[in-house]
């Protein structure tokens, strides 16, 4: 039977948050944002093993009380210059503990609010998916191409648009396939790796609800959903 390995890439620097904290040591309710992250897949017992990317030279992670995630979570400081590569060296790292058909749930620290239920549910409809698959969410806006004043060129249409969210879970083999051979440019989401490969992977409805950190407002967003969670538990 394959094992199931989270892989969380957390070497980033987030930018877009405008301040000099990396984004996922961002506090939401007192802990960092990565701590919310990792929560997850730590509480989650059909995961084997949570395997967190960080860049070389991290000082922030020593602050976070990694006892709690223990003996589940190795860190491995082999972050790159952008997600792919710090995907592909932690893959790489990883090698000799994983066999090629365990199924590894890559997913961003940026984004703090996923639930024990989607990753069921990923799980569950992707584990017998060749192509492997990913949380997604069908697009409800309608869309617009603007100008560079801003102004509306036309309406585009939405049918079969989905946001891509993570966590994607594929084969470990396929993974290694798909992020190691070529160029890593324009690889923005593993799923766009496997794309090239000639594979369909399977969008598996989310919800908005686990959303990608990326701006300040958003960091409030995420402290309502976990409350909210919370207040309801
Ligand atoms: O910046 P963005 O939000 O797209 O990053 C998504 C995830 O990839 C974050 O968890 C971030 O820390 C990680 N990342 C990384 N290595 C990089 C850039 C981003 O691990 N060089």
């Amino acid at each position: 039977m394959p094992k199931y390995f989270a892989l969380i890439p957390a070497a980033g620097t987030g930018s877009r948050i405008g301040n000099a904290t990396p984004k996922q040591y961002h506090p939401i309710n007192g802990k960092p944002m990565l701590w919310h992250a990792l929560r997850p897949f730590h509480a989650h017992p059909r995961i084997e093993r949570i395997f967190l990317v960080l860049s070389p030279g991290d000082a922030w992670f020593a602050k976070l009380n990694r006892d709690e995630f223990s003996p589940k979570l190795e860190v491995l400081r082999c972050g790159g210059e952008t997600r792919a590569r710090s995907v592909l060296n932690g893959l790489r790292e990883m090698a000799g503990r994983v066999s090629t058909d365990d199924q590894v749930l890559v997913h961003d620290a940026a984004r703090p609010c996923l639930n024990a239920q989607s990753i069921n549910r990923l799980i569950d409809e992707v584990a017998d998916n060749e192509a492997g698959g990913l949380l997604a969410e069908p697009l409800a806006d309608t869309l617009k191409r603007a100008d560079d004043r801003d102004c509306i060129v036309r309406t585009e249409p939405r049918e079969g648009l989905w946001r891509a969210q993570t966590p994607q879970m594929f084969r470990y083999g396929l993974l290694m396939k798909a992020l190691g051979t070529g160029t890593l440019d324009g690889v923005t989401d593993e799923a766009s790796a496997v794309e090239r490969l000639g594979l369909h992977p399977l969008l598996v409805k989310s919800g908005v609800t686990n959303l990608k950190v990326t701006y300040e407002e958003d960091l409030r967003m995420a402290e309502l959903i976990l409350n909210s969670r919370s207040s309801h538990a």
